[in-house]
């Protein structure tokens, strides 16, 4: 047990006073079982929930097609958007 005399001045909760009667110690046995079973509980969450919704939503989800190249002007090299009807960096007319 490792002994924390700061919370010898902290009330516990009026509430749950009766079973959080602290002396300010800390349990490392209860503090692992509350670890440990964390961490259960999240693996079986992932490997029950997590990793089978996944598996389904990429087996059933349509693929996604590819996007089309953006074009660019051949005198700035430039990138510009699809509806775009004038470069924004020379001005050129986009044909
Ligand atoms: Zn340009």
């Amino acid at each position: 047990m490792i002994h924390i005399p700061v919370l010898h001045q902290v009330p516990p909760p009026p509430n749950r006073a009766g079973e959080l009667r602290s002396s300010g110690d800390i349990h490392i046995g209860k503090l692992l079982n509350a670890l440990i079973n964390f961490a259960l509980v999240a693996g079986a969450i992932y490997f029950a929930i997590v990793l089978p919704t996944q598996y389904m939503l990429k087996r059933f989800s349509p693929p996604t097609p590819p996007a089309p190249p953006r074009p660019s002007l051949p005198e700035c090299l430039s990138d510009i958007p699809l509806a775009a009807r004038r470069c924004a960096h020379c001005a050129q007319p986009v044909a």
